[in-house]
């Protein structure tokens, strides 16, 4: 039995383990889950970015795609002139212009070498007849994007396959080298000027948004940056200031745009607010079905040692209760079996023997009572009969009938009562048996000065019920456990005193019975103060009023103090 106890325990701890175990688990996958989503839409983002600015590229190159189709060689026999070129070619230019990215358009053969101050005339495309014209008054963007790519042709030479290349002057101009591949000669420069203007307001800035969406909420918020310049261009929400500390990522353009980037930052998107949120639910119910479970083995645990411990007392109180059944009952067997033997004669001796019968079969009779009460008042089903009762009345009519009582253990009474404190509510049957359990122990557990005080106080919605004694107190750490079912202080005052731990735990049922609560202020050697407070009467219906208790009505009335 001892060892199945802790074959039970040993499950339950194991149990335990083992749900704490798969929560840790399960919150550590729940949270790699979570951390995994985060990644992948980091990286999502991330390969965005990246097609974002190959869209841009091939965005540039794609009026210009047809150029690589062109016969280089009859080309260059076109190039003579600008009213000689080639019409394929101006066929493409004209196509090339009419995309809003690109204002203006020249040409410029390989021996002629334009600079802003003295150069060499080019040809500007009229985009009003469709036909290339000589001009010397060309800025010095245009001559500087011929001057790079000429520059880096050279440096090319060596290396370049032999077809036509296409070269940025960052943001500013795009010119495409026309080559001869069998030759290996440069045909032409062409070069097409950005309009900066289209580019980003038309252009770039629509398309991020159309990319990326706009907002926090989109999860990630872009900024088109000239880190040059250190000018945000565009950006996928302008309500948030563009600072480098934010930034998280940096995308460059391939090969174009040089002085420009995206600048990113990661925000939290709706996805993975969703999966935020769920990974929250999830910990939330994980954390309370473990508190719940933590919470449900403790609760197992204190009530099996309470169960434990009320079984014991149970014991020992049944023991107790045998013994004091026993000892009457061997007296009255004892002057029983000599009356009947007819050994006794003598009137005086023949009238202690009756008397020695008729005493302890009264003591007999009370203790059956009292158990018969504990079984009552333990299956809770007795019937109440509250009535409008003046305390401080009820409580002078109990003193006079408990008179003789006092008087015997000599006990001194005091009562203060406030004679303006309201009705109250209550069983008086209820309220005798409080007071007799109350005032028994008062005296019981006052070795030297027997006294008890009662004091009536009015406390506004209710009325306070006080009994005081200066008796040996209660320590402080086992007030809580003096209104549990046989529960009695273990020391020598009370281990000579009759009781089984029963008359406190029926004075707290019968003060919730009639809506009153009890507590206790006391401290060893100090004595102790029992305070009842009950709801003052309320609807002033009822017209009886509580009888007053006399010494046979007591009788009548079920038992009411156990000890
Ligand atoms: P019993 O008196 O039969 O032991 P009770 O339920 O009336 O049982 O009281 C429980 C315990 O509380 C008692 O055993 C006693 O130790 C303590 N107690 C109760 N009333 C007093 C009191 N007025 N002064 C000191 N101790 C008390």
């Amino acid at each position: 039995m001892k060892y199945y106890r802790y074959v039970r325990w040993m499950f339950l701890a194991l149990g335990l383990a083992a749900v704490i175990g798969l929560t840790v688990m399960n919150v550590y996958s729940l949270h790699a889950l979570h951390e995994n989503e985060v990644q992948n839409s980091v990286e999502k983002q991330k390969r965005q970015l990246l097609e974002y600015t190959n869209q841009v590229r091939s965005r540039f190159r794609y009026p210009v795609r047809s150029l690589w189709q062109l016969d280089m060689e009859e080309l260059g026999a076109s190039l003579v002139s600008p009213s000689d070129v080639s019409k394929d070619l101006l066929l493409i230019i004209d196509e090339t212009i009419r995309d809003g990215l690109f204002s203006d358009i020249y040409l410029s053969t390989p021996d002629c070498t334009p600079c802003d101050r003295h150069g060499d005339p080019i040809w500007h495309y009229q985009k009003e007849i469709g036909k290339f014209a000589t001009t010397t008054s060309y800025n010095r963007l245009v001559s500087d994007g011929l001057a790079i790519t000429r520059t880096r042709m050279s440096a090319l030479v060596q290396d370049y396959r032999w077809s036509t290349r296409v070269i940025f002057e960052t943001h500013n101009s795009m010119t495409v080298t026309l080559i001869n591949p069998d030759s290996r000669e440069v045909v032409a420069y062409l070069l097409f000027v950005i309009d900066q203007d289209y580019l980003v307001t038309s252009y770039l800035g629509p398309k991020l948004a159309e990319t990326f969406g706009t907002g926090e909420e989109a999860g990630i918020i872009v900024w088109l940056h000239d880190w040059t310049k250190n000018e945000v261009l565009a950006t996928t929400a302008p309500e948030v200031t563009y600072s480098y500390q934010k930034v998280d990522f940096i995308q460059n353009f391939p090969d174009l745009l040089n002085n420009w980037n995206l600048k990113a930052t990661f925000t939290a998107n709706p996805a993975i607010a969703a999966s935020r949120a769920s990974l929250n639910r999830n910990l939330f119910v994980l954390g309370a079905a473990m508190l719940l479970l933590t919470g449900a083995f403790i609760f197992m645990f204190f009530t099996a040692q309470r169960e434990r411990s009320l079984a014991q007392r149970q014991a020992l109180f049944l023991a107790n209760v045998t013994h004091e059944l026993k000892t009457p009952l061997a007296v009255i067997s004892a002057a029983g079996e000599n009356l009947s033997d007819g050994r006794v004669t003598d009137p005086a001796r023949l009238k202690s023997y009756g008397s020695h019968i008729f005493n302890e079969s009264l003591r007999l009779r009370t203790m059956i009572d009292r158990l018969l009460d504990v079984a009552r008042y333990n299956t809770k089903n007795i019937r109440i009969r509250k009535i409008q009762t003046s305390l401080p009345d009820f409580l002078r009519d109990y003193l006079k009938i408990k008179n003789s009582y006092l008087e015997s253990y000599d006990v001194t009474v005091h009562l203060a009562a406030d004679d303006s404190v309201p009705d109250i509510e209550a069983d008086p049957s209820d309220l005798q048996s409080i007071l007799d359990n109350l005032i028994d122990n008062a005296v019981k557990y006052s070795p030297d000065e027997k006294y008890v005080g009662i004091r009536i106080r009015n406390g506004g919605t209710y009325v306070e019920l006080g009994i005081e004694d200066r008796g040996v107190g209660i320590p402080k750490e086992l007030q809580k456990y003096i209104f549990e079912k046989f529960f009695r202080v273990e020391d020598a005052l009370t281990a000579h005193t009759r009781g089984h731990g029963l008359g406190l735990s029926i004075v707290q049922d019968l003060a919730v019975r009639n809506d009153a609560t009890v507590s206790v202020n006391s401290a060893p050697g100090k004595g102790s103060v029992f305070t009842i407070r009950f709801p003052k009467y309320e609807t002033p219906e009822t017209e009886h009023r509580a009888p007053i208790p006399t010494s046979n009505s007591r009788k009548e009335q079920e038992p009411e103090h156990v000890s």
